[in-house]
């Protein structure tokens, strides 16, 4: 019987920034051109910009959009939203910052 189980990981996180989808119950969203209304059944790349993705991730985490999810895209890591949202915010704190010092 196949459980999920969130795991922590150390990441590079510009490495997941440039290779990640987000998807709601229907459609993807590429972050690279902004492209929405992908069609998510075997995706792999962006159809617009061509960008490959190795990563997912949802607002909606509920288990059962997770499961959906992974069925739809079994090849893609799934990534927690907040995670990824914490993390990408602090970067963007971290570049403003740095652009602001020099
Ligand atoms: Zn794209």
């Amino acid at each position: 019987m196949s459980e999920f189980l969130r795991i922590w990981t150390e990441v590079d996180i510009s490495e997941i920034q440039s290779h990640i989808v987000v998807v709601d119950d229907k459609f993807g969203f590429c972050t690279g051109c902004r492209e929405i209304g992908i069609k998510i059944e075997g995706l792999q790349k962006c159809p617009k910009c061509g960008r490959e993705f190795k990563y997912v991730t949802s607002r909606d985490k509920s288990p059962a959009m997770v499961m959906r999810t992974k069925k739809k895209l079994p090849n893609l890591i799934f990534v927690d939203y907040d995670d990824y949202e914490r993390l990408t915010g602090k970067k963007k704190a971290e570049t403003l910052f740095k652009s602001v010092e020099e």
